[in-house]
């Protein structure tokens, strides 16, 4: 073995990891990608936003053609579910989806290293060494590779909350609750935050009855907060009942049941009696076995790998993208810098644009956001102004039969700068884009205001509430 076979390995093949090799590649370097796992693409394509998606379509059509379908006139039986065929058509789309990240390999000629990545020895050429073992670890088989750089895109896992152990049937993370083989009959859903709420839905559109307990007293912590609080209003009615402040304590299996004890804010303590428990608390960033001690790779408090703006650790020709270090979890984040420092090691400069990273919550209807909320700008004592408009009225979400929600803008006082955009309604998750661009572009409200926006589309809500930052909407 020379010193660096590769002029990159690449630690992870989630959405980080994988965009960084392919993206290396691209850029003429020599290219190795390690995963543990079966398949390519990392918790996003396997357990995470890809099968979340799927399922949350077909429950949204199951639960169309229970409640929707009358207003348009049309007269259809009560639908009857196919779980098992609901289940297969997400394996066949997430099958589909790594298998092609393995084509992308093969066409941009990574190397694949089957394994688990450990960083090894950094030699006096200043070239490192990466061990791979096979992904149990039981072997103790070790392939040792040479690399100039280390790319750490090892991405994270579900938290766990103390007094709760996952039993992964009754008892289950997100990963359990995409694959439950019946539909709950009650399901209790512990955090209110985007996973739970997302997978929460899903089994309320499928039937079963859902408890959602939230330790704050609002759901969607981090998310704007009129957007937030109108949001759970409108899960409310679908079904899912709220319980804020209650602190879940513990998780008790009890044959096919569950009880989950809590305490309300007056520390009085309740159990919950339900089939499936799911606990939705959070992520947090895993480096198990990667050697970042030895390899003196430094972390925060919280377990996040220490970066610089340019994504470099504190060791040398060590770098970190994605879930495992500082920001949003989210692919789309962890993409853009698995891009960046691609850019960065083949000697480009590389700027990621952290102000404009949208944020989506695929319930229904979606809820979307970029930039600051109106509380950080409350907080920071920046002055703006607020543009709102509702979807009501607009004549596509009325065509759609989906009124529900609205737009807001905020801009600064004084420049008219674009600062955030919150939407709660109808294809918000895609409506944010155009908005994600402006922010991105420093673009005023006005230069929105003074847009062309196709009609009839969703997309004039936010044209309205771009005018009426400046009080000269039209239809309001
Ligand atoms: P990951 O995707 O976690 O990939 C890390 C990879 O590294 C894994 O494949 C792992 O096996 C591998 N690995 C770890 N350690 C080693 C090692 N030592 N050696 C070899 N391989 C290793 N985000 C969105 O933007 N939109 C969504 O709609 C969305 N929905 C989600 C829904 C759910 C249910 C969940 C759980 C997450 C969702 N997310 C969503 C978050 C998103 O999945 C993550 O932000 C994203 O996957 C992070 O990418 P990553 O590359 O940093 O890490
Ligand atoms: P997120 O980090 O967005 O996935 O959200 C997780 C949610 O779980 C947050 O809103 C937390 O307040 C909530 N949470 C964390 N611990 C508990 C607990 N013990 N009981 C109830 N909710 C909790």
């Amino acid at each position: 073995m020379t010193d660096a076979t590769y002029d990159v390995v690449v630690i992870g093949a989630g959405p980080g990891g994988y965009v960084a090799a392919i993206r290396a590649a691209q850029l003429g370097l020599r290219v190795a990608c390690v995963e543990k796992g079966p398949r390519l693409g990392g918790t996003c394509l396997n357990v995470g936003c890809i099968p979340s998606k799927v399922m949350l379509e077909s429950s949204e059509r199951f639960a169309e053609l229970k409640h929707g379908m009358l207003g348009h006139g049309i007269i259809v039986g009560p639908p009857t579910l196919d779980l098992a065929r609901l289940h297969q058509r997400r394996d066949q789309i997430v099958a589909q989806l790594t298998g092609g990240v393995d084509l992308l390999f093969k066409k941009n000629k990574i190397a694949r290293l089957v394994g688990h990545g450990r960083i090894g020895a950094r030699l006096p050429s200043g070239a490192w060494q990466v061990a791979i073992t096979d992904a149990s670890g039981a072997s103790g088989v070790e392939t040792i590779v040479g690399t100039q750089s280390i790319v750490i895109a090892t991405g994270s896992v579900p938290s766990s909350l103390r007094g709760v152990a996952f039993d992964h049937e009754r008892i289950v993370d997100s990963t359990g609750a995409l694959t439950f083989p019946k539909v709950p009959e009650h399901l209790v859903l512990i955090g209110a935050g985007v996973i739970g709420l997302e997978l929460g839905s899903v089994w309320a559109r499928l039937g079963a009855k859902v408890t959602v307990l939230e330790y704050l007293d609002r759901i969607l912590a981090g998310v704007d907060r009129e957007a937030a609080d109108e949001a759970q209003k409108v899960l409310a009615q679908q079904g899912l009942a709220f319980v804020l402040g209650a602190r879940v304590q513990s998780v008790t299996r009890r044959g096919d049941r569950v009880d989950v004890a809590w305490t309300d804010s007056e520390n009085k303590h309740h159990v919950v009696d339900g089939d499936y428990a799911l606990v939705a608390v959070g992520r947090r960033p895993y480096t198990d076995g990667l050697g970042l001690t030895e390899a003196n790779v430094a972390v925060d408090p919280r377990g996040r790998i220490v970066v610089t703006d340019e994504l470099q650790t504190t060791a040398p020709g060590v770098f970190a993208i994605g879930d495992c270090i500082r920001g949003p979890m989210l692919a789309h984040k962890a993409e853009a810098e698995g891009i960046a420092v691609a850019e960065i090691l083949a000697g480009e400069t590389a700027h990621i644009a952290y102000d404009a990273i949208p944020s989506i919550v695929y319930t229904h209807p979606e809820v979307a956001g970029v930039g600051k909320t109106e509380e950080e700008l409350i907080e920071s004592g920046t002055p703006y102004v607020k543009g709102r408009f509702k979807f009501a009225t607009n004549g596509r979400a009325l065509a759609l039969g989906e009124g529900t929600g609205f737009v807001k803008l905020l801009a600064h006082k004084d420049t008219d700068r674009l600062l955030g955009a919150h939407i709660l309604g109808p294809r918000a998750g895609d409506l944010i884009a155009e908005l994600a661009m402006a922010i991105n572009f420093g673009a005023s409200a006005e230069d929105v205001a003074r847009t062309c926006h196709a009609h009839p589309t969703l997309g004039e809500v936010v044209w309205e509430a771009a005018m009426d930052c400046a009080r000269r909407s039209l239809h309001k």
